[in-house]
C-alpha cells in the first residue's frame, strides 16, 4: 500500500515538474528579434514571446544550438520569415505541424508586396572571388529581398496572422489578443506617421548601407539609396562594386556610407576615406530593443533616426 503510494506520489510530481517545464518554455518562439517585437506585442499578458538569434548575431550566419532545437520542438508557434532567409532553421521548422508555424513570407497578401532581390551574380563574378560552398548553398537572396520585417505593411498582416493562429490555439484568451492588435495597429501607425515625418525632408540624400537589407524600409519612406556594398554579408564585396562606390563619393552623390552593428567592415571606412562623405550605422535587427507592446515602433523609430542622424549633417 505505502510503496503504491510512494509510486504514484513519484509519478504526481513527476507530472507536476513536467508541466511546469513546458511552462517554463516560451509558447511562441520567434527566428529574429523583429519578429519578436510583433509576436510579444499580440501575446503580451497572453503568453511568452522567445527569440532565437541572439543581439549581435547576423540573420546571414546563425546556427541552432541544440537549446534552440529544443525550444523550437517546444514551442506552441513558431514564426519565421522563410527558409530564404533563416536556412539555419528550415530543416528543424520543416519538422513542426503545420499548424504551429507562422512563415511571414507565406502570410495572405504578403507575395503582392515582395521587392525583386539585387542580383548576386554581379557581385559574384565580378570580384572574382567566390565564397564558400555553404554561402552559395544557403543564399538564395536572388529572387526576392527577403527583410520583410523592415516593412510596415508586413510587420502589420504578419500581426494579422499571429493573432489569427493565437486565437485557434487559446480561444479563452481572445479579448485580450483583440485588444493587443487593436493597440499594435493604433502604435504602428502612429510610429508611422512619425517616422514618415522624420524622413521626408532626407528624400534625395544618397547614400550608400553595407548590405541590401532595407528596401521595404527606403521604399515605403521614400528614401533615396545609391546602393549597397554587398548582397550577402558573408561575400565580401568585389573590387569592380567597391570602385564604383567610391566614384560617386569623390562625385559627391552620397552623403552617407552605413555600416551595421553586426557588421564593421574595414572595407567600408576604407573607401570613405579621404572623402567628405559621413559614416553612420544602420541597425536592420534592433540590438538592444526589448521584445513588448512597443518594441515594433521603436524599431522602426530607432531606424528612422539612425538614417536621419547621419543623412541631416550640418
Ligand atoms: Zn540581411
Amino acid at each position: 500500500m505505502l510503496h503504491k503510494n510512494t509510486l504514484l506520489c513519484a509519478a504526481l510530481s513527476a507530472e507536476l515538474l513536467s508541466s511546469a517545464a513546458q511552462t517554463a518554455n516560451a509558447a511562441v518562439v520567434t527566428s529574429l528579434k523583429p519578429l519578436g517585437f510583433i509576436a510579444s506585442a499580440i501575446a503580451d499578458g497572453v503568453t511568452s514571446t522567445e527569440v532565437l538569434l541572439p543581439d549581435g548575431a547576423s540573420e546571414h550566419d546563425y546556427s541552432l544550438r541544440p537549446s534552440d532545437v529544443k525550444r523550437l520542438q517546444n514551442a506552441d508557434l513558431v514564426f519565421w520569415v522563410g527558409p530564404e532567409m533563416e536556412s539555419f532553421m528550415s530543416r528543424s521548422a520543416g519538422q513542426l505541424p503545420p499548424q504551429k508555424l507562422v512563415t511571414m513570407a507565406e502570410i495572405d497578401g504578403v507575395k503582392a508586396l515582395l521587392m525583386k532581390g539585387a542580383d548576386e551574380d554581379e557581385e559574384e563574378h565580378d570580384g572574382g572571388h567566390h565564397h564558400d560552398e555553404k554561402g552559395d548553398a544557403d543564399h538564395h537572396h536572388g529572387e526576392y529581398n527577403m527583410h520583410l520585417w523592415l516593412s510596415p505593411e508586413i510587420a502589420l498582416l504578419s500581426a494579422v496572422a499571429i493573432h489569427k493562429k493565437l486565437v485557434e490555439v487559446m480561444p479563452q484568451s481572445r479579448a485580450k489578443l483583440d485588444a493587443n492588435l487593436q493597440a499594435f495597429e493604433a502604435s504602428l501607425a502612429q510610429a508611422d506617421k512619425q517616422v514618415g515625418n522624420e524622413l521626408a525632408p532626407l528624400k534625395g540624400k544618397g547614400y550608400f548601407v553595407f548590405h541590401d537589407a532595407y528596401g521595404y524600409f527606403e521604399k515605403h519612406y521614400g528614401l533615396t539609396p545609391l546602393g549597397h556594398f554587398t548582397v550577402n554579408p558573408e561575400i565580401q564585396p568585389g573590387a569592380q562594386r567597391l570602385h564604383q562606390i567610391r566614384t560617386q563619393l569623390v562625385e559627391q552623390k552620397a552623403v552617407c556610407v552605413f555600416a551595421e552593428p553586426q557588421f564593421r567592415p574595414a572595407v567600408v571606412e576604407a573607401v570613405a576615406r579621404g572623402t567628405s562623405v559621413r559614416m553612420g550605422t544602420l541597425d536592420p535587427l534592433g540590438i538592444g530593443i526589448k521584445p513588448g507592446k512597443e518594441s515594433y515602433s521603436q524599431f522602426l523609430a530607432q531606424l528612422s533616426h539612425q538614417y536621419a542622424s547621419c543623412l541631416k549633417g550640418e
